[in-house]
């Protein structure tokens, strides 16, 4: 995520925080100086809001250590105001583990909250519950409060958060996988909107989380839809034939005249029949920035990016296109090119898959899915 700084890497995931957090460190301790003119206050604040964000990075880790178990692999964890956030690389098509990856997250607050319970019994000193607010009261207390708080808050059933991914989970174990997903979308949008309205009244931190809950319904809606599209397709219905390569020892003006003449964007690098590198239209106009037209293509494509075989299934190869840098995956079998696939080519693609869709839905209508997203 831009704007993010990396705080370190923990059991081989990175931490980042976002900009935006630390406008509201500055915010809570403004606030603390502007009620109590005290400095003890001011860090008093700062520490409890740091303790609640260690408990949100904790509850990220039980989404992204349980997904670990079954093979997932989460890129990195990002501390946001409004939360946490795992971008977790994908969600696995079996229930019964996405339902244990939503659980793991709460379910860490749950298990901090009861150790914080256990500490305070020890030591005796539980104040009554009156005399707590998440501003005053004994530290430890508040903290365990909290975690209930975040626990039973990310249980809610708006999906994406972790309650909405249960429902989801326990939805797709008896529906397909599209209806289940429209419907927890759907219900999470509602609740979104409760959350906004209510938030516009009380609280503006609620209208963020409800613009990211809506946001998130839809985006993971619409991607369930179209990996559904793309179910039992091959690359090879999708790819591109008829396309330009370019060679490694071609200048970059070559490349700007195949970029003004057609429609392609980025160059298979070919040399003897084999494939070299990529050069993308990005990488080109940054090259072109620092060096001259006279610059080798050579010297600007680049050597990672991703590849497929024709025979693969197409909703694995738009999972590869969404993941990497690149809009252009080059088609190879035994080394040859065969084809090439955009993100354009794809989108044109699923366009007219839907229109055909549309036309026959009168006709016939499908009821067998299954599919990771
Ligand atoms: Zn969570």
């Amino acid at each position: 995520m831009k704007w993010s700084w990396r705080v370190g890497v923990f059991a081989g995931i990175p931490v980042y925080v976002h900009a935006t957090f630390l406008l509201l460190m500055v915010w809570i301790a403004a606030s603390h100086w502007v009620t109590s003119r005290s400095i003890n206050a001011v860090v008093g604040g700062l520490a409890f809001t740091s303790a609640i964000f260690g408990c949100v990075v904790l509850h990220e880790y039980g989404h992204a250590l349980m997904a670990r178990r079954f093979g997932v692999r989460t890129r990195d964890i990002t501390l946001l105001p409004i939360g946490g956030l795992a971008r977790v690389e994908r969600i696995p098509e079996k229930p019964n583990q996405e339902l244990w990856i939503a659980l793991a997250g709460p379910f860490v607050n749950f298990a901090i909250a009861a150790a914080l319970g256990i500490y305070l019994l020890l030591n005796g000193h539980f104040e009554p519950l009156s005399r707590i607010s998440v501003a005053s009261g004994d530290f430890i207390e508040r903290l365990l409060f909290t975690n209930l708080f975040l626990a039973g808050f990310n249980l809610i059933p708006a999906f994406p958060m972790d309650g909405g991914r249960v429902l989801r989970a326990i939805l797709a174990a008896r529906w397909d996988y599209v209806r289940a997903t429209r419907t927890a979308a759907g219900l999470g949008q509602t609740l979104a909107f409760v959350f906004g309205l209510w938030g516009l009244f009380s609280n503006p931190f609620l209208v963020f989380i409800a613009l990211f809950v809506w946001i998130g319904a839809a985006q993971e809606a619409a991607s369930v839809e179209v990996k559904s599209t793309l179910n039992g397709v091959t690359v090879k219905d999708a790819m591109i034939k008829d396309f330009q390569t370019i060679s490694p020892d071609a200048s970059l003006s070559k490349a700007v005249e195949l970029i003004l003449s057609g429609w392609q964007q980025d160059f298979p690098v070919v040399s003897e029949g084999r494939i070299v590198g990529l050069l993308t239209r990005s990488d080109l106009i940054a090259k072109l920035a620092g060096a001259g037209l006279s610059t080798r293509i050579e010297e600007a494509m680049r050597q990672d990016f991703p590849v497929a075989d024709p025979a693969d299934p197409l909703d694995s190869v738009f999972s590869r296109l969404q993941e990497s840098e690149t809009r252009t995956v080059p088609i190879l079998r035994d080394g040859q090119l065969m084809g090439l696939l955009t993100l354009d080519n794809l989108t044109e693609y699923l366009l007219v898959q839907a229109a055909i869709k549309a036309a026959s839905a009168n006709r016939s209508h499908v009821n067998q899915m299954s599919f990771p997203i």
